[in-house]
């Protein structure tokens, strides 16, 4: 998305500005600013007050402060042992003298000249009688230009070991003057009154340059106003688009649901009779059913998402159910063949892996409408899928598609309703923000009897007894599954890899056990098979890193090992979590917390305390806040370039009401005051479409 500066500008790569050149962007790419509008939204992650500076005989025994003065001795070096050299030099004002000292850096010795002025900030000791000032910031004074670096609020923003905080700084500058006088208010001029926002160039060169926090306040409060208004309004405008289509189909009431219900082994919540009927309701209606719905696991999302398809297939059309592995596609194959076989259905299951041949048929079923539901992995969206009259879309575990996807299985049919299914559980304010483009169903309630997962926390020193544990537990005849997080890039030289965990687990902590190895750099047929092994019984123990983390179903796994639990978001080891408890048998969870933090140690008592999902991700978002909580591997949920949906929950409140006022005093726009707003949106709905995968 862009700010508000003008087109030409927006798209201007940044390496043709000053003092960036070709080897400069790369830096700049690395961290995601390609164009000078990503730079301008760059904003800094804090700010350094180095506006406290005073004469020399006022400054404080261990106050962080900044002082002015003359250099009066030369440089002396003194070796205090192998390694430390520190330097010193003598500074004075018309009060008194202070020694500034570094420690290593030989540069300061040619840097800092006998009677030149230079200003310095830091930490201010007393030394006996003298005060001194520990490798302080400095930069020389030069009569009538404002310091860089001291004497105002210093801007911190993320950076690297190469694109260092002055690269930035600089460039920051630069680019604000280049485009300072082309940018323009997207904010209705009504809306910025009554909300008290600034103007966009103003709040921006606050927000990069202030002179007092009240300036970043402000600033701050008004990007964020403006960055979650536009959001609204574009989801509201995406959600108005699909409302005001009346192409969807119009499913009528001819099948018999009691019917349906009768042939299986349980009954519904009454959770599951609610989420059913709002779909109902949306599939008997004109317009394209877009429906999300939020279940935690095993709450029973499966047999509603079966209710529909029983309902499309029943009025004549098709249906998909898409999931994101292949394992899965295969449970929910077999499990829902029996179901709606005997109604005189037919299911076909379409995979990667399966034979061309087998493929081949399944494909001339569907098109020849002679299979009425389809259940896959992406394989579905392949081009030789075709469908006959495909009239219902249903992705489980959403959060693992990306929204194109969603979006390439419905254009195999013309304007199916759509059904999303996740068990993110995403606490209701956020899924308001994150899916206005969705109608949200959410099934609040588990099936009745079942056993609540015990949660332990433990550190390395347990290790003995927990490998004991899952000796006992296999000899009981369950299974346990053994979890070891992937570890970011970055990371990589300090923490042991999930691979090297997992392999040294498998193959010598266990290697008398039937274990199962499941990793990123074993090839996807190899992982078939020991997925199929575990699902079978013949493997007592599975090692893997999170792939088992989505819906496959294996009762007798009764415990579950978390290696570096603390790595993972709470959300994720719940869902994780969820793989054991599903049988008769009590169930275990044990999270090794490797961190010696508080807010670690808070977080696994979270997990020890609490078996509900939206809960635990509501905690987790307090004390994570959304840019860990959501992680980089989510799609389609837009990043936030200021706002903090946790912490500014009060702005998107007001801006939200803001976005529902300026809809519905002018739905299209056409407003002169909307104007530039009509641009903007026209522009982001362009982005969002991509993103969301509506064109
Ligand atoms: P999820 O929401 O995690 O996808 P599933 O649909 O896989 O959950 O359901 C989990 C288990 O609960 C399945 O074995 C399913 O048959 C069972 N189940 C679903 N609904 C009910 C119900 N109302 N009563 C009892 N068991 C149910
Ligand atoms: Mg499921």
């Amino acid at each position: 998305m862009s700010s508000g500066i003008s087109e030409r500008n927006i798209m201007r790569p940044i390496q043709y500005l000053k003092g960036i050149g070709e080897k400069r962007a790369k830096l700049f790419n690395k961290v995601g600013i390609y164009y000078v509008n990503d730079l301008l939204e760059y904003y800094p992650r804090q700010y350094e007050d180095r506006t406290k500076i005073k004469k020399i005989n006022m400054l404080l025994d261990e106050e962080q402060c900044g002082f002015v003065g003359t250099v009066v001795s030369k440089v002396s070096e003194s070796r205090i042992r192998r390694g430390l050299t520190i330097y010193k030099v003598l500074v004075n004002d018309s009060t008194g003298v202070i020694a500034v000292t570094f420690f290593n850096q030989d540069f300061v010795k040619s840097f800092f000249l006998l009677g030149a002025e230079y200003s310095f900030f830091g930490k201010i000791v007393r030394k006996g009688k003298i005060f001194e000032s520990q490798n302080p910031a400095y930069e020389i004074v030069k009569p009538g230009v404002s310091g860089k670096q001291i004497g105002r609020i210093l801007p911190i923003y993320s950076s690297t070991a190469k694109l260092t905080q002055n690269i930035i700084r600089e460039a920051e500058k630069n680019i604000f003057q280049l485009v300072s006088n082309e940018i323009y208010e997207v904010i209705p001029l009504d809306i910025a009154l009554k909300y008290k926002i600034e103007g966009k160039g103003t709040s921006l060169r606050n927000i990069h340059f202030p002179n007092s926090y009240e300036e970043v306040e402000r600033a701050r409060y008004s990007l964020v106003f403006e960055e979650f208004f536009l959001l609204q309004l574009g989801l509201l405008k995406i959600k108005a688009n699909l409302e005001n289509n009346k192409q969807g189909i119009c499913f009528d009431a001819r099948e018999n649901i009691i019917e349906f219900l009768d042939a299986i082994p349980f009954k519904l919540t009454d959770a599951q009779i609610k989420v059913f009927n709002e779909i109902k309701k949306d599939m008997e209606s004109n317009k394209i059913m877009n429906r999300l719905i939020q279940g935690d696991v095993g709450s029973g999302k499966t047999i509603v998402a079966a209710m529909a398809l029983f309902k499309a297939a029943k009025n004549g059309y098709q249906g998909a159910l898409m999931v994101p592995t292949e394992i899965l596609a295969e449970q929910h194959y077999e499990s829902l063949k029996p179901i709606l076989e005997p109604f005189g259905l037919k299911l076909v299951l379409i995979t990667g892996s399966m034979k061309a041949s087998e493929k081949r048929k399944c494909y001339e079923n569907l098109a020849s409408n002679k299979a009425h539901i389809a259940i896959g992995t992406h394989a579905l969206i392949e081009d030789s899928v075709t469908f006959n009259q495909l009239g219902l879309v249903i992705t489980d575990e959403q959060h693992r598609f990306g929204v194109r996807q969603r979006a390439a299985l419905s254009s195999k049919g013309n304007n199916p309703d759509v059904l999303v299914m996740t068990a993110t559980p995403i606490p209701r304010t956020l899924a308001l923000i994150l899916y206005g483009d969705l109608d949200i169903s959410i099934i609040d309630q588990l099936p009745p009897g079942r056993k609540s997962i015990k949660t332990y926390s433990v550190n390395d020193a347990m290790r003995g007894r927990i490998n004991k544990f899952i000796r006992e537990k296999v000899k009981e005849g369950s299974q346990v599954y053994i979890v070891c997080p992937l570890i970011e890039e970055s990371e990589v030289i300090e923490a042991v890899s999930a691979e090297e965990l997992a392999e040294r687990i498998a193959k010598e902590d266990f290697k008398d056990l039937h274990v199962g190895l499941i990793h990123g750099k074993i090839k996807p047929k190899e992982k078939d098979a020991v997925m199929h092994a575990f699902i079978k019984g013949e493997i007592d123990i599975l090692v893997s890193t999170t792939v088992i983390e989505v819906g496959v179903n294996v009762p007798n796994a009764t415990l579950m090992v978390i290696e570096n639990a603390e790595r993972f978001g709470l959300a994720q080891l719940h869902q994780l979590r969820g793989r054991v408890g599903r049988g008769i048998h009590q169930s275990f969870c044990v999270l090794y917390n490797q961190s010696k933090s508080k807010i670690s140690a808070q977080r696994m008592k979270i997990m020890e305390e609490s078996t509900d999902g939206f809960k635990i991700s509501e905690k987790d978002l307090e004390l994570r806040g959304p840019g860990e909580f959501f992680g980089t591997r989510q799609h389609g949920i837009p990043e936030f370039k200021i706002a903090n949906i946790y912490n500014d929950m009060n702005i998107l409140k007001l801006a939200q009401e803001a976005a529902l006022q300026t809809i519905k005093e002018d739905p299209d726009f056409l407003l002169q005051k909307n104007s530039l707003l009509k641009a903007r949106l026209d522009e982001d709905f362009i982005y969002f479409s991509k993103n969301l995968g509506f064109v």
